[in-house]
C-alpha cells in the first residue's frame, strides 16, 4: 500500500479491513459495540501480533544470547532480527536500539546512567552542580520526574521551556532557557494531552549550539508519524510497544552510537558483562551493556510484527489518518457549546483533550462508558500542563488506524448528550 505518492488518508474500506484484524473490536461494552478512543494510553493489537507472540512461545521459546542448543540459537536470531526491524522502522543502526520494558524505563535508564559515577565517561555525560537539565512544561511525568531525580542526585538545576495559554511551547524563549550550562534537553515530540507536534528541529539546533545532549519522548509520535530519528538528529529517543499495536512489557531506547558507547550502564547483572571477578566486572558494548537480565523475547518479536503491520500500510498514510482523526475530533468538539478544547490550532495528530463546563471529567467518562465509548479522564500524567491551563482534569479521546468517522460521530453525540443529561445545556 505504500506507493511513495502523496499520502492519502485511509479509505473507509481500508479502515474496515484493518478493523477485521483486531479481535477486540467486536467486543460489546455495556450493551454497546466498543468504541475504543483510548489508544494514546494503549493501543489494541492485531491478530498478526498476537500470533507472532504465541507462535514464538509455542515453538521456539528460549532465553537468548546464551546456551548452545538449537532453540536458543533460533530465539537469539529472531530477537536480533526484531531489533533490526525496529532499527529500520526509525532509520538507525541495530546496535543503537536498546530493548526496555517501556518508555518510562528508557528515560530512567538515561537519567540514571548520567549519574553513574563509577564508569569512565567523557565530561559531557557527567552532571554536576551548575549544570542544567531542560525539559518542557508539556511533559508526561515519565519525562519529567526522572530528570527531577537526576537533578537531585547530581546538584544540577532543572529548567523548563514554558507553554503559552494554549499549551504551545514558547519556542521564542529557547535561547533564554537553553543556555551554555545545559547538558540535557529532554522533550516530547507529540504532547499526549494536546496532540500537537513540536518543532524538534529548532529545539535540537539550539541544544547542539550549546553542546547539550537531546532526549526525545517519541511515545505519541511513533504510533502516528514516520519517525526518522537520524534525520531528527536527536541523541536519544524512547517509545513504548504497547502504544504501537504491540504487547505491554516491551519498549525501545534509541541512542546515537557515539553517545551510547560513552554511556555507563544503569541496571547491572547477567548478560551485560564480559568478565566478572569477585571484585569487579567489565561490561559489553551497547546495546547489551544496557540489557541486563533475561530479555523479553516474545514481546520484542511481537513488536517487530506490529511494525511490519504498520509498515505494510505505510506510516505516511497512518499519519494522514491520524491527522484526519484529530481534525474530526477537534472540529466536532468545537461545535458543542460549553466544551473547551485544549491546545492551539495547527498540526495536531491522533487525539483531543477537552473540558465540559459544569461536568467533571470523570462524569463525562462514566457517561460515555455507559454507551461503550472508552476515553481517558484525569490529568493524563501531565499535572503541570493541566495546572498551567487552569484545569485539574480533562477528557481525552484518542484514535488509531482502526478508528472510524462513525465512531467519532458517536462520541461527539455522546458528549453533546452528556450536557443535557447533567443539566448544563441551555
Ligand atoms: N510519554 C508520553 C508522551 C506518554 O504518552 C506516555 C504514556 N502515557 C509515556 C511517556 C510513558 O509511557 P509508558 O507508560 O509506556 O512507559
Amino acid at each position: 500500500m505504500n506507493t511513495g505518492a502523496p499520502e492519502t488518508a485511509l479509505t473507509e474500506a481500508e479502515v474496515t479491513a484493518i478493523r477485521a484484524d483486531f479481535p477486540i473490536l467486536t467486543t460489546r461494552v455495556n450493551g454497546h459495540p466498543l468504541v475504543y478512543l483510548d489508544s494514546a494510553a494503549t493501543s489494541q493489537k492485531p491478530r498478526m501480533v498476537l500470533d507472532a507472540e504465541r507462535d514464538f512461545t509455542e515453538n521456539r521459546n528460549s532465553a537468548v544470547h546464551r546456551g548452545a542448543h538449537t532453540l536458543a540459537a533460533e530465539a537469539t536470531e529472531e530477537f536480533e532480527a526484531a531489533r533490526a526491524t525496529v532499527a529500520r522502522f526509525v532509520g538507525v543502526d541495530a546496535d543503537e536500539i536498546v530493548w526496555t520494558s517501556n518508555a518510562t524505563e528508557g528515560l530512567n535508564l538515561v537519567a540514571y546512567a548520567l549519574s553513574n559515577a563509577t564508569f569512565a565517561v567523557d565530561d559531557r555525560l557527567r552532571l554536576s552542580p551548575g549544570d542544567e537539565i531542560v525539559v518542557t512544561e508539556q511533559e508526561h511525568h515519565a519525562n519529567l520526574v526522572p530528570w527531577q531525580q537526576l537533578a537531585l542526585r547530581t546538584g544540577a538545576t532543572l529548567r523548563f521551556i514554558p507553554v503559552d495559554d494554549k499549551g504551545a511551547l514558547r519556542i521564542d524563549l529557547l535561547d533564554e532557557v537553553i543556555t551554555e550550562r545545559a547538558r540535557v534537553v529532554a522533550f516530547t515530540h507529540v504532547s499526549n494531552v494536546l496532540g500537537v507536534i513540536n518543532p524538534v528541529g529548532e529545539i535540537v539546533a539550539r541544544a547542539k549550539q550549546v553542546g547539550a545532549i537531546t532526549v526525545l519522548d517519541a511515545c505519541q509520535s511513533a504510533p502516528h508519524l514516520p519517525l526518522a530519528l537520524r534525520a531528527l538528529d536527536v541523541d536519544f529517543a524512547v517509545f513504548s510497544g504497547h502504544k504501537l499495536l504491540a504487547p505491554t512489557g516491551i519498549g525501545v531506547l534509541y541512542g546515537r552510537s557515539a553517545v551510547l558507547n560513552a554511556l555507563p550502564p544503569f541496571i547491572t547483572g547477567g548478560s551485560m558483562i564480559t568478565t566478572v571477578t569477585m571484585e569487579s566486572a567489565e561490561f559489553l558494548p551497547p546495546p547489551q551493556r544496557f540489557e541486563a537480565g533475561t530479555q523479553r523475547v516474545s514481546q520484542g518479536i511481537a513488536l517487530a510484527a506490529a511494525l511490519d503491520y504498520l509498515g505494510a500500510i505505510g506510516m505516511g498514510r497512518v499519519a494522514a489518518h491520524g491527522r484526519q482523526v484529530s481534525h474530526r475530533l477537534l472540529d466536532g468538539l468545537a461545535t458543542i457549546e460549553g466544551v473547551r478544547v485544549l491546545g492551539a490550532a495547527g498540526d495536531r495528530i491522533g487525539l483531543a483533550s477537552f473540558d465540559v463546563a459544569g461536568i467533571h471529567a470523570h462524569d463525562v467518562g462514566q457517561f460515555l462508558d455507559d454507551r461503550g465509548i472508552a476515553v481517558r479522564v484525569g490529568h493524563h500524567c501531565a499535572q503541570p500542563l493541566h495546572r498551567r491551563l487552569g484545569l485539574t482534569a480533562t477528557t481525552r479521546a484518542s484514535g488509531s488506524i482502526y478508528t472510524t468517522d462513525a465512531e467519532i460521530d458517536l462520541f461527539l453525540q455522546a458528549v453533546a448528550d452528556a450536557r443535557s443529561f447533567f443539566g448544563v445545556a441551555q
